[in-house]
């Protein structure tokens, strides 16, 4: 599948319009959610290593804020376009009101690679980026977060960044401006690995619900960086087993089962799965293929299509990156009666974390990781539940009720605020 034909927006502006009708939404506010409320592009340029100097292209991308301030990631990779940004804030959008997280949506993104640059570069690069945002970002107005690409690390020099320029007459109070941070720079615990543990929240709602026992079962990923590592490690610990497992770099088998924390820690120091001393190398479409319970794909959009839907032999999807399944590839599976738990319900668990550092930022708080762990786990169950229960009522699929949940939580914000003048 190729990501270059895949028309991420459109997509996503699809499932709104479909989503609309189960609810009825006013078809003012269908139009007024279906194109973003602020598009902003920056190039900016950047000293190398070497002395030459390169100009990047920036985005941000503010879909909604008519639940709370702009929310959504930072995404650095070379096939960063505006139309992938602004399907992926609008998501944001959906997320955030899904989980009734006082945010509404947005997310942005460098067209680079960032494994191509040394750390002085990407900090050089991160720092001009913020910059360049300016104004446009802020604590009450719309706050960044990690995304594919970007790291704790990029979000402390974002913060320091904005707290010496824009937000300079206030610092302290400036810290909320960005989440994902280390906890020594104001971050919170637990949200490093918030969007894996949201991820295998659902996958034990959803066996709970169809008594399927998780012991020996097993398990695939793509993807292994942040979400799919987490997810795969706090998984395991119910006695499932990762028998496959592929990224960017190639694709590896093990049917005994990986060593999850082995694998995590190989990935951390090489970047990548390749090289990985166990398990055998094999391609995409056997990865695809290959039998098992659950998939978790957990890298980049559009990575289902109809080839991959017709060779999955999986009986659930948990999407731990956002639009990895095409809506050809998903009518396939849904024809198939493959469960597919849908991005906007399965890696809300990040979101949901930020939302609690923000919180923690804005009253000067540290919690403990119990604290933050609890509190998620009743989002998560909470959010689960009700996008199951919609499906069920209504007899939509989970995408569908998931948007639906949201949806209605934004009418219900348009119909007491109305629209001035
Ligand atoms: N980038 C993550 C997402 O897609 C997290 C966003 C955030 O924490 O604001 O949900």
């Amino acid at each position: 599948m190729s990501n270059e034909k895949y028309e991420f927006f459109k997509v996503i502006q699809e499932y709104l319009n479909r989503a609309s009708k189960v609810v009825q939404l006013d078809p003012a506010v269908e139009l007024m959610l279906s194109q973003p409320k602020n598009e902003l592009i920056v190039h900016f340029p950047v000293r190398m290593d070497s002395g030459e100097v390169k100009l990047f292209k920036g985005y941000r991308i503010q879909h909604s804020n008519i639940l709370g301030p702009f929310k959504g990631g930072i995404r650095y990779h070379e096939s960063v376009t505006l139309d992938d940004v602004k399907a992926l804030a609008s998501m944001m959008t959906w997320k955030s009101a899904l989980m009734r997280l006082p945010y509404g949506g947005a997310k942005g993104g460098i067209k680079f690679n960032p494994r191509n640059h040394s750390n002085g570069e990407l900090q050089r690069i991160t720092r001009r980026f913020t910059h360049a945002l300016g104004s446009n970002i802020g604590p009450d107005y719309d706050i960044p977060a990690p995304d594919v690409g970007t790291t704790g690390q990029m979000m402390a020099w974002m913060m320091d960044m904005y707290m010496n320029t824009v937000g300079h007459t206030n610092k302290q109070a400036n810290r909320g401006v960005v989440t994902g941070k280390p906890v020594a720079s104001g971050g919170t615990l637990g949200r490093e690995k918030a969007t894996g543990q949201g991820v295998v929240h659902c996958i034990l709602e959803w066996a709970r619900e169809h008594r399927f026992n998780l012991e020996g079962s097993t398990y695939i990923v793509q993807g292994y960086g942040n979400v799919g590592s987490h997810a795969s490690t706090i998984l395991g610990r119910y006695g499932a087993s990762l028998t496959a497992v592929g990224d960017h770099s190639g694709y590896l088998r093990s049917p005994e089962g990986f060593n999850r924390h082995k694998l995590a820690e190989w990935v951390k120091t090489h970047g990548s799965v390749a090289g990985y001393p166990a398990g055998q190398a094999i391609t995409r479409e056997e990865f695809f293929a290959t039998k098992c319970d659950i998939f978790i794909p957990a890298a980049l959009e559009g990575q289902i299509g109809v080839a991959e839907a017709n060779a999955l032999d999986c009986r659930m999807i948990v999407e731990g990156a956002n639009g990895p399944t095409t809506p050809e590839g998903e009518r396939i599976l849904l024809d198939r009666g493959v469960v597919i738990i849908p991005d906007v319900l399965a890696n809300s668990g990040g979101v949901t974390v930020s939302y609690y550092e923000w919180v923690q930022n804005k009253r000067s708080e540290s919690w403990d990781l119990e604290e933050v762990d609890n509190k998620l786990e009743i989002a998560m169950k909470r959010a689960y539940k009700e996008v199951s229960d919609f499906s069920r009522a209504r007899d939509v699929d989970l995408r569908m009720a998931a948007y639906s949940v949201g949806l209605e939580r934004l009418q219900s914000a348009y119909r007491e605020r109305d629209i001035f003048p």
